[in-house]
């Protein structure tokens, strides 16, 4: 699904993203944990282009992003990305943040996109929100319905920025249930996450990135009951 090979971003004179090679496979679940920093967002900007690489290649499926000439438009159809602070467009209802996109990109017809809404906002739980706006939602039904955004470009990959850390403690578990349902439905997810219990329960592999480097990856027990790096151990004895 996506393979990364020595893939740098150097923002002015800094290096943030120093070479990083990584491959995630269809189907796959990787949560990414470091310390703030370290180049998460930044390494997850990069797999849509949002920020662009200053070196290296990134494929997602098959296709090369970084190459000349490569189409921005329909990769981020391909891409959904979730955002700490949900980016709903607040002058718009649930149902308009819904269909704006593929209605707009020719996907679907009016009818079909809210259709698909009403179904997607069934599966996050907030069909009765369908015409409220964003400004009587709370953190955790923003983000529920970010994520239902997200899903109506029917995305092959989805990936997620810190999602719960801008919610109320409260709010934090409705939207991991979402995204679990998703993880087990198949979906190939990248996670910047905080939430160390949810990457264990979750992920099929963790990635630990520290200073722009992936300094340790694995199956989940492995990372969190016997990392093997020094770095690694440092940065969980103080999370978990
Ligand atoms: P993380 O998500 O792990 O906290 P980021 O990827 O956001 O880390 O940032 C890594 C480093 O890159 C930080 O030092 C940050 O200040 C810097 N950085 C991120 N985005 C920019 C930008 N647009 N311009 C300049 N520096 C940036
Ligand atoms: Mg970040």
């Amino acid at each position: 699904m996506i393979k990364v090979s020595n893939l740098h971003k150097q923002f002015g004179d800094v290096e943030v993203l120093k070479g990083i090679d990584e491959t995630i496979a269809p189907g796959e679940v990787v949560s990414v944990i470091g310390p703030s920093g370290s180049g998460k967002s930044t390494f997850l900007r990069c797999l849509n282009l949002l920020e662009i690489p200053t070196q290296g290649e990134i494929l997602i499926e098959g296709e090369s992003i970084t190459a000349p000439g490569a189409c921005v438009d329909q990769l981020r159809r391909k891409v959904g990305m979730v955002f700490q602070n949900f980016n709903l467009f607040p002058h718009k209802t649930v149902m308009q943040n819904i269909t704006l996109a593929p209605v707009k990109l020719g996907l679907m017809t009016l009818t079909e996109a809210e259709a698909k809404a009403l179904s997607l906002l069934d599966q996050v739980g907030l069909v009765e929100k369908a015409q409220a706006y964003p400004s009587s939602l709370s953190g955790g039904q923003k983000q529920r319905v970010a994520i239902a955004r997200a899903l109506a470009m029917q995305p092959d990959l989805m990936l997620f920025d810190e999602p719960t850390s801008a919610l109320d403690p409260e709010m934090v578990g409705d939207v991991l249930d979402v995204m679990k349902a998703l993880a087990d439905d198949g979906m190939t997810m990248v996670i910047v996450t905080h939430e160390m219990g949810f990457a264990r329960e979750v992920s099929d592999r963790v990635l630990f990135i520290d200073g722009g480097e992936v300094v340790e990856s694995g199956p989940p027990q492995q990372i969190f009951d016997a990392p093997q790096h020094r770095r690694t151990q440092s940065f969980l004895s103080k999370v978990l």
